[in-house]
């Protein structure tokens, strides 16, 4: 049985009063929704005050990205060690947004989740195709080329227990689009499949996110899904109302 995860990624948004409004908001209404677990990824900067915040609470915090490497001469990076010295739990690698504005190669995200598990922050994975992508019938072949370097690692069972994949459609991220509830559950039973030819046993215990417009109106057909084991939330997790109703999906039909 895999617990429902729902991920908040607040990309660059909010400032320092606003995510300790955001999170005490949350904290308060963790009740409603006891079997699901809940993170939130804030900018770097805030992540001392939303650790604070949650203190003593279930939620957990983690980051939306992080440098592959241990430390060194990488100005204006952030090592694994920094955000778990700053109370992080895990971290996003391969975010879509990463991959096309930062020029993030799958082998650079391999690195990144690898560094991630070493220092102990569970790695969220992203993969995704492109609107282009999902029109020339490539979802399937563009899945299979990010999850490569990661699949293929010698050390990739012991890379992945523990580890979060998120799918996350490319043409659904920010759009209003969402893939539909039968589109996204093709996906990630594909990925389960992938990760099946490495380890069966782990494939199964693999939470697998969707990500990609997720609303409160579309939460719950989405999680209903067989290999949906709950969300990876942009725009809707900056509203306290709509991010709550979206755990509490999670715990309905999750
Ligand atoms: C995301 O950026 O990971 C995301 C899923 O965004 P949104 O929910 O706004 O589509």
């Amino acid at each position: 049985m895999r617990q429902p995860l729902v991920v908040g990624n607040w990309k660059m948004h909010g400032t320092r009063d606003f995510a300790r409004g955001l999170v005490a908001e949350i904290v308060r209404r963790l009740a409603e929704f006891p079997r699901v677990e809940v993170s939130v990824c804030p900018p770097f900067v805030w992540l001392p005050t939303v650790v604070e915040a949650a203190a003593g609470s279930r939620l957990t915090v983690g980051a939306q990205t992080l440098s592959e490497h241990a430390q060194g001469a990488y100005t204006g990076e952030i090592s694994a060690a920094m955000l778990i010295e700053c109370g992080g739990r895990h971290v996003i690698v391969g975010h879509s947004e990463r991959r096309q504005i930062n020029g993030e190669s799958s082998a650079i995200v391999a690195a990144k989740a690898v560094r991630a598990r070493a220092s102990g922050l569970t790695p969220i994975i992203c993969v995704g195709e492109t609107l282009a992508e999902r029109q020339s019938e490539s979802t399937e072949r563009v899945i299979v080329q990010q999850l490569a370097p990661i699949l293929a690692a010698p050390q990739a069972a012991t890379l992945l227990v523990g580890c979060v994949i998120a799918y996350e459609p490319v043409w659904a991220i920010g759009t209003g689009e969402t893939a539909s509830p039968a589109q996204a559950q093709a996906v990630h039973a594909f990925i389960r499949r992938q990760v099946a030819a490495v380890d069966p046993a782990l494939a199964a215990q693999l939470r697998i996110l969707y990500g990609g417009s997720v609303k409160p109106a579309n939460a719950g057909e989405l999680f209903a899904n067989a290999d949906i084991d709950g969300g990876l939330i942009g725009g809707a997790s900056l509203q306290a109302d709509d991010f709550c109703a979206i755990c509490r999906a999670a715990e309905l039909y999750g």
